[in-house]
């Protein structure tokens, strides 16, 4: 385990390392307590690399031997790595570890997950494997030995030879050390093959254990779709010969890009109609699309230091969010995507843990795979795009591709082809990597002889460490329309640099209803206080699916604040206006399902907050109760109508079509239960063929508290998949009410299936506790003392997964004096655990400070 070393690492000091790495030699000889690694590493000084002395990260390794050119050398070994004197020239680096990948449960470096074998490197597991210069910017070629009895053995680029009890890899493409990855065990394959636009044949498998084969088709089907779409749209080609993918139970991520071996949580790449709901397929359909496309955006072309992973994280996201509105509905993906970014990253730059796109500074790295570095990286790039326009997009993404191939880079580099192709100065731009926080907007407009003027003033909130903030550069979508629906001007991206800046619209005839940051042009707070008519009107006539959404939600929202602040009953003009909506049968039903949903509670404790009033979680929980029987009531004659439509007679496609129907079917189903007290829920439990439509009802019969039968009879029905019971685990506390989420919670981490050492099924139970937000928010701080004691019980097992699932605490500061006194003193009681890990100490300190 990791001690707590609180160091920081700064992006300022980055130095380049002292020699290049001509070829990496490895030879594993797999033991579950003793397996031995050998390394005959080639080192030559390079010239432009300052002096230092010959250092190589290490940690958790036994050291047996070491030479240098042959020559045995006893180098100083510390915690961190070793120092060994070496010659002024080139030179042959030999060393022999022993390492213990049976107990490894930080699931970083190797490890075994049901007695098969596995890596995870990034950022910084490759230095628990052997000694090396484990930084991203040393790209080297590997050429690995595994020698065991496991029948299957992976590694990564091309396979070599193989024979009795080894096999032989080979990787021609330079690569750092984050992307190493090793797999044996015994598994077996779902095999298929590509060809690629110049012709080439590639042999692709998904390695699963044994009884998994049958929920490989629609991975494959991703990856085939994935590798299509990137030759299509951004003319890039694979380019090894085999292209393996394997599905590993305990892993701590949703899956890894390793070169020419991608390494997936099995919750990310196991699928099928009986045991994986629409939300499973699409979420697999997009994981394997980033992954893949890593194969360019992360590994040919990869990060100079770890400041930089948004170069590879937000360019991928903003590709597989591409990806997905080509195979889907855009529209509807823009919504899901705001909604996503408005739940996980807005509190994060809102809070003790917001941090710039590009860190500059950490003490574990691990900390910062955020929604802040993913998915504000990929917004940013999205900004980007629509600044220079689509056309100046590409040439610079083909620029830089063809200028940094084979190199690790920085943002300035990312930059700088499109200033060379463009011609413009992003200079300015650039602080969307720099500063912290999220920028508010604000509006006035006024309207004078057929020339209408908006005028934005914008504001960014103090953050950690930066008090003073610069005005951003802003891509504001806007559409006119006119009192009569008719949209006048259509969308416009007005660019605004400024502080404080107007535009204005020449030749209307009557003043314009706008339509502001269309698509969500820019990651900010529209604070624009509009009145309902206003809302109402673009509800009704907006040509843009997002802001029609957005204006309903900002209806939806004032209307709860009114309810919890005022004690006001639900709008039933707007929930008129809504029905019309929901009832269209032009429009998507995938987007009348999302229209049907509300802003979460989650976000109304954030919206409360940023309004100077205390968030009270149960009176926001019974708020959104009422207003969602206020639906049922209202719309009780409509239901039976949609609930028609929205019934699938197909045989099962996980395709966006049919899945939009389901989603709108659940939204109904969940209303009509309030109604029936779930008896349509339970006939649909009863006939359900496919795992949406049973875990839907179970959820509406739990939530109506009708589930004791079926509750059992799911757990019999699934005891044996390790996926549905995640489900199972996370549901039953998610779909009850606030006074039993703790104790079922509770019950749960005693029941025999709850594991600890599994990411996913820890993140199912803790993590569907803080999920629920007025029972985690209950006022005994009953839920923060269950999640604290588990916490501390995962840091010594696993930090990573610990320190990640701390940040459900980061928005404490929303809340009332009595809570805020709760969680703090769990928060102090964690940060007083002796040899707490260096993760959870930076993400607890950081939160407290
Ligand atoms: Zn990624």
């Amino acid at each position: 385990m990791k001690e707590a070393t609180p160091q920081t690492i700064y992006l300022k000091d980055y130095t380049p390392f002292g020699w290049q790495v001509d070829s990496v030699h490895l030879t594993f000889k797999l033991a579950p307590e003793a397996t031995r690694v050998t390394s005959r590493i080639r080192f030559t000084p390079d010239p432009a690399a300052p002096a230092q002395d010959f250092f190589l990260h290490g940690e958790e390794l036994t050291l047996i031997r070491a030479a240098v050119d042959g020559v045995a050398v006893t180098p100083e070994v510390t915690p961190e790595g070793l120092r060994c004197a070496v010659p002024n020239g080139p030179f042959l680096w030999e060393a022999e570890v022993e390492i213990a990948p049976a107990s490894n449960t930080a699931l970083e470096g190797l490890y075994m997950s049901n007695g098969m074998y596995c890596t995870q490197c990034e950022a910084e597991g490759f230095r628990k494997i052997t000694y090396y210069p484990d930084r991203p910017d040393v790209m080297s070629v590997f050429t690995v030995r595994i020698e065991g009895a496991e029948p299957v053995k992976l590694s990564n680029g091309n396979p070599g030879a193989s024979g009795d009890g080894f096999a032989e890899w080979h990787d021609p493409w330079p690569k750092p050390a984050y992307l190493f990855a090793l797999v044996a065990g015994d598994l077996v394959n779902h095999p298929d093959s590509f060809t690629t636009m110049s012709g080439r044949q590639v042999e692709l498998n998904i390695w699963v254990r044994p009884g998994d084969e049958g929920k490989c088709a629609w991975g494959m089907e991703s990856l085939k779709k994935s590798m299509t779409w990137d030759e299509e749209v951004y003319g890039r080609e694979y380019d090894l010969d085999i292209f393996n993918i394997v599905a590993v139970d305990d892993f701590n991520m949703g899956a890894m890009e390793n070169k020419g071996l991608n390494v997936f949580n099995s919750s990310a790449v196991l699928a099928s109609p009986e045991t994986s709901t629409d939300a499973n397929f699409e979420r697999i359909e997009a994981i394997i699309a980033h992954e893949y496309f890593h194969n360019w955006t992360g590994n040919r072309i990869t990060c100079r230091d770890w400041f930089q992973l948004c170069l590879k994280e937000g360019l991928t996201v903003f590709r597989d969010s591409q990806f997905t509105s080509d195979m889907r509905s855009a529209e509807v993906k823009r919504i899901s995507d705001v909604i996503d970014l408005r739940a996980r990253q807005f509190p994060e730059d809102q809070g003790p843990l917001s941090h710039p796109v590009r860190p500059e500074s950490f003490q574990e790295i691990n900390n910062f795979y955020t929604a802040t570095v993913y998915e504000k990286g990929a917004e940013v790039i999205g900004m980007l795009k629509r600044l220079v326009g689509d056309e100046a997009y590409a040439k610079a993404l083909d620029l830089y591709f063809a200028r940094h191939d084979g190199q690790a880079c920085t943002i300035e580099d990312w930059l700088r082809v499109f200033e060379d192709t463009t011609g413009r100065d992003l200079s300015q731009f650039k602080r969307w990597y720099s500063q912290s926080g999220t920028p508010h907007l604000k509006v006035a407009e006024s309207y004078a002889d057929g020339s209408y003027t908006l005028t934005f003033t914008q504001h960014t909130p103090p953050t950690p460490g930066q008090s003073d903030k610069a005005p951003q550069v802003l891509p504001i979508a806007v559409g006119l329309l006119n009192p009569n629906g008719d949209e006048v001007v259509p969308t416009t991206v007005l660019e605004m640099t400024e502080a404080e800046q107007s535009f204005t619209f020449e030749g209307l005839a009557a003043k314009p209803v706008p339509s502001i940051l269309r698509g969500f042009s820019a990651p900010v707070v529209l604070d624009r206080s509009s009145s309902p008519e206003e809302r109402a009107f673009l509800l009704a006539h907006d040509t843009d699916a997002f802001n029609r959404w957005e204006a309903n939600r900002d209806l939806a929202r004032e209307g709860l604040v009114a309810m919890i602040t005022e004690g006001a009953a639900p709008d039933e003009a707007w929930l008129d206006g809504l029905q019309k909506v929901i009832a269209d049968e032009a429009l998507d039903p995938a987007f009348r399902a999302l229209m049907m949903g509300g802003p979460s509670q989650s976000e109304l404790a954030q919206v409360l907050h940023g309004r100077g009033i205390t968030p009270d979680p149960e009176a926001i929980w019974t708020a959104s109760e009422t207003l969602r029987d206020a639906k049922a009531r209202r719309w009780a004659g409509l239901l039976p109508r949609l609930a028609d439509e929205a019934a699938v007679t197909a045989p099962f496609s996980p395709d966006a079509e049919q899945a939009g129907k389901r989603a709108l079917g659940g939204a109904v189903l969940s209303l009509q239960t309030r109604i029936d007290g779930g008896a349509a829920a339970e006939a649909q439990f009863k006939a359900a063929d496919n795992m949406t439509l049973q875990l839907t009802a179970l959820s509406c019969l739990v939530s109506a508290g009708r589930d004791e039968a079926a509750l059992g009879v799911f757990e019999r029905q699934w005891s044996g998949d390790r996926l549905v019971m995640d489900k199972w685990f996370a549901l039953q506390i998610a779909a009850t009410t606030p006074d039993k989420a703790v104790e079922r919670a509770e019950a749960l981490t005693r029941h025999p299936a709850f594991d600890m050492k599994n990411p996913n099924r820890f993140r199912a139970t803790l993590g569907g506790l803080a999920m629920h937000h007025a029972g985690f928010h209950r006022r005994d701080g009953a839920g923060y003392r269950l999640l604290a004691d588990w916490l501390i019980r995962l840091d010594a097992v696993n930090p990573q997964t610990t320190a990640r699932m701390c940040t459900v605490f980061q928005t404490w500061k929303r809340y009332d004096p009595d809570r805020q006194a709760l969680i703090r003193a769990e928060l102090e009681r964690i940060a007083a655990r002796p040899g707490l890990s260096r993760d959870v100490t930076e993400m607890v300190t950081r939160m407290l400070s």
